[in-house]
């Protein structure tokens, strides 16, 4: 559980392969079609019409010709995304005034896009520990126009815990209410975007375990395993605060049948972004309650399947846990 702080060492020390097929971000899968140049026999009579069409018509040649980068933009990042970074598509339409999202899919999965400005779409695409490392082909689709955008996940190195316990003691079992509860909370997609600016930390004691560790139990390795959040020491009864503004959309107590969670909050902070803090002690909230960022919601402690007091905080893009970590020091506005 400790010496599993200093996230930014071990992915300092993770081997990067050089991005492949960025080369491409820059280049246009789709030109404009030719247009017929040749010149018209106008008829005798009645000549005004063909004339401004085939005005409009070289007008329009010339437009395409002299704009050629300019259909579909789109800006992915990070750059150098690592395993349980979440990728933030931006997609710029070539029409301003277009009101459709377009269709961001990766691995024939389709990700949501909101209006973030005036004429900008935003998806964002999560990773994770679990996913292979490699090459990700992005396709955006928009006002018919289909870009392919090839983006290279590079590997992190997580800590590895080892758990050991005697045959037959592997742990509390999850309830089928607590495990249907989270899970629907989780796959909230509200398109409303509550949080702005980088998140806070939600608890003031330091990092006891860092996002993504791995395990071996009884020296097997869990392949299904990582670890789905930010565990933070403090003591209990030490508040715990919104890290962005969101909609308390799940309250969940021990007492309830919440065995593993404990008693938990689930806030919704919009556009598939979810966080949930487990095992507290207290819960100031209710459903239904807006919170602002900073606001105190509950209090550390050790409910559910916790061996000694503190915060877990699960942070989940699109339902799948990836690092805050991002989130917290440079923000995804
Ligand atoms: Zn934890």
């Amino acid at each position: 559980m400790n010496q599993l702080t200093g996230s930014r060492e071990q992915r300092a020390g993770s081997r990067e392969p050089e991005s492949k097929g960025q080369g491409r971000q820059g280049r246009q899968e789709r030109q404009g079609s030719g247009q017929p140049t040749t010149s018209y026999q106008l008829p005798t009579t009645n000549y005004q019409l063909p004339v401004l069409h085939c005005f409009l018509l070289s007008l329009g040649v010339a437009l395409v010709s002299a704009l050629p980068a300019q259909a579909l933009q789109v800006r992915v990042a990070p750059t150098k995304p690592h395993l349980g970074d979440t990728l933030s598509v931006v997609v710029r339409p070539n029409n301003p005034d277009i009101n459709v999202s377009p269709i961001v899919t990766v691995n024939r999965k389709t990700y949501p896009a909101f209006v973030i400005a005036p004429g900008v779409f935003r998806a964002f695409v999560p990773t994770t520990p679990l996913q292979k490392v490699g090459k990700r082909e992005i396709q955006i689709s928009s006002e018919g126009k289909v870009r392919n955008i090839a983006v290279w996940v590079a590997n992190r190195k997580f800590p590895v815990q080892r758990i050991n316990f005697r045959p037959g003691k592997a742990g509390l079992e999850a309830t089928e209410l607590e495990l249907s509860r989270v899970a629907a909370f989780k796959s909230l997609v509200t398109p409303q975007k509550f949080w702005n600016g980088p998140f806070l930390k939600p608890n003031r004691g330091r990092v006891s375990t860092i996002y993504g560790v791995r395990r071996y139990y009884n020296g097997k390795f869990a392949k299904d395993y990582y670890h789905r959040g930010v565990d933070y020491a403090g003591p209990v009864g030490s508040p715990v605060v919104a890290p962005a503004a969101g909609r308390v959309s799940l309250i969940g107590l021990e007492s309830q049948g919440f065995r593993v969670h404990g008693n938990i909050i689930g806030l919704d902070h919009g556009q598939g972004v979810t966080s949930v803090f487990l095992h507290l002690s207290r819960i100031y909230v209710r459903e239904g309650d807006i919170v602002r960022a900073g606001q105190p919601i509950g209090a550390v402690g050790s409910t559910g399947a916790s061996t000694g007091p503190h915060l877990h905080w699960g942070f989940y893009v699109q339902g799948e846990a990836v690092d805050p970590t991002t989130w917290r020091e440079q923000g995804m506005n």
